[in-house]
């Protein structure tokens, strides 16, 4: 099987064996859900409901008219209890609605026949966008904005990204083995909607049987192509996959679209599909939790909005448990509070025991390069974090300090063990304040 791929980046351990065989479970109805009004990229939406309201599963009860939000709705039935701050698990803290599960059944979302070709690509966008659908891959940047790219701008190709590159994950795996057909439905929306010709999926190849179970299945399908990638770290990265599947390479500051591509993530496409055969909106999603401090390693179909303590209780969580990250070991957030809740971009939760998290002191830089040697970017990371340290800005805007993808590699490698990648993520705030 031949395997593309870009330059540099990073080998660190899998870690998939502890969840990638286990099937997707549905998690039952939580007892309450945190529904944050921010969990896209663009404006925070504005509640549509007050306390004390009645909602239905599938309500929309946020939303803004900018053009880079979607609205967010209500994934139980049940009765607002407050609106108000609480913690979020990128943010810190966030407006949320508060929804107390009244004991209704689950809605029953029936699917219709859904002919592709009788919807316009202007419908699939705003039927897209009325279901909240934010990339599922972690970024969470509203999907409609994505499928609508400037006319300037021709799109003639759709990635879909199976290749979860981050360690431990395993949720996106799971969802190309079990629904595969959903995955094919969504992709072939997006290249409606974008006008686009071409569809690739690429997956890592670490994954050998969804590869297969796509190669095949793609047999009669003309323009989508199924194309087996190298294990490497970040080859998820949209500009990543683009190099490998494309050889084309998105300029300095510039975005897929400039080089006629929309990459989306395997889950984003099944929520497309979800809306367009069920009229569903994005209520739920799968997850992974994993890690050595997780009893019961699973891939779980959870509501959005649902506390993760009530998912570690199902899991069971480990005596030596020592930190929660949402999302994977590399790009994955650490969290202070078990009160937080899923979100759209939540790929998973992932607990470590205290022997898995290196506390190792920081030394002085030894000038070994090897952060500069593993950069996907082609960043010189030991530079950056100096002159972010000097507030030379002018200087930073010439080495592309916005380019970076914020991946960890540098971190990663560094022998000094310098927090290069924080380091640059304040500095990258800094320079936007100072910029707008
Ligand atoms: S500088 Fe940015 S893009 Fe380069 S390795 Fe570090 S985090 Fe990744
Ligand atoms: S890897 Fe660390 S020690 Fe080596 S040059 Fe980069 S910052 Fe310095």
């Amino acid at each position: 099987m031949q395997s593309r791929t870009f330059k540099q980046g990073i080998h660190p351990p899998e870690k998939k064996e502890l969840s990638k065989d286990k099937k997707i479970e549905k998690v039952p109805l939580p007892p309450q859900v945190i529904i944050h009004l921010s969990q896209h990229t663009g404006a925070p939406c504005r509640p549509l409901v007050g306390k004390g309201d009645e909602v239905e599963e599938g309500q929309k009860i946020g939303d803004h008219d900018a053009f880079i939000s979607c609205p967010v709705h209500s994934s139980i039935s049940g009765k607002i209890t407050s609106i108000e701050k609480l913690p979020h698990p990128t943010l810190g803290e966030g407006e949320a609605i508060l929804i107390e599960n009244k004991g209704d059944e689950e809605k029953k979302w029936e699917e219709m026949e859904t002919d592709l070709f009788s919807l316009s690509p202007e419908k699939i966008r705003e039927k897209v966008r009325e279901a909240g659908i934010a990339g599922m891959g972690g970024a969470a940047f509203p999907t409609h904005v994505k499928l609508s790219p400037p006319p300037a701008k021709k799109i003639d190709s759709i990635i879909l990204n199976g290749c979860e590159c981050e360690p431990y994950l395993t949720a996106d795996y799971r969802v190309m083995i079990e629904r595969i057909e959903d995955c094919i439905f969504g992709l072939k929306a997006i290249m409606r909607s974008c006008g686009a010709k071409n569809g690739y999926i690429g997956i890592e190849n670490n994954k050998k049987d969804a590869i297969k179970l796509m190669q095949e299945r793609m047999r009669n399908e003309e323009s989508i192509e199924t194309i087996p990638l190298k294990t490497k770290y970040p080859q998820g990265g949209e500009k990543m996959l683009i190099k490998a599947i494309l050889k084309r390479e998105v300029p300095s500051g510039g975005l897929p679209l400039d080089v006629g591509v929309v990459v989306s993530n395997v889950g984003t496409a099944c929520a497309i599909s979800d809306t367009l055969k069920k009229e569903k909106p994005l209520v739920e999603r799968v997850i992974t939790v994993t890690g050595d401090g997780v009893e019961k390693p699973s891939n779980l179909l959870v509501k959005i909005g649902t506390p993760i303590k009530y998912i570690l209780k199902l899991c069971g969580l480990k005596e030596e448990a020592k930190c929660i990250i949402m999302g994977g070991p590399m790009m994955g957030i650490s969290q202070w509070s078990l009160d937080i809740p899923v979100v759209k971009g939540t790929s998973g939760i992932l607990i470590l025991t205290e022997d898995k998290i290196e506390a190792e002191e920081e030394q002085i830089c030894i000038r070994c390069a090897r952060c500069v040697d593993h950069c996907p970017m082609g960043l010189l990371p030991t530079t950056l974090i100096k002159f972010i340290k000097a507030e030379r800005w002018e200087d930073l805007e010439k080495l592309n300090l916005m380019d970076c993808i914020e991946c960890g590699c540098c971190s990663y490698v560094c022998p000094s063990k310098i927090p290069i990648v924080q380091l640059i993520k304040w500095g990258k705030n800094e320079f936007h304040k100072i910029s707008s």
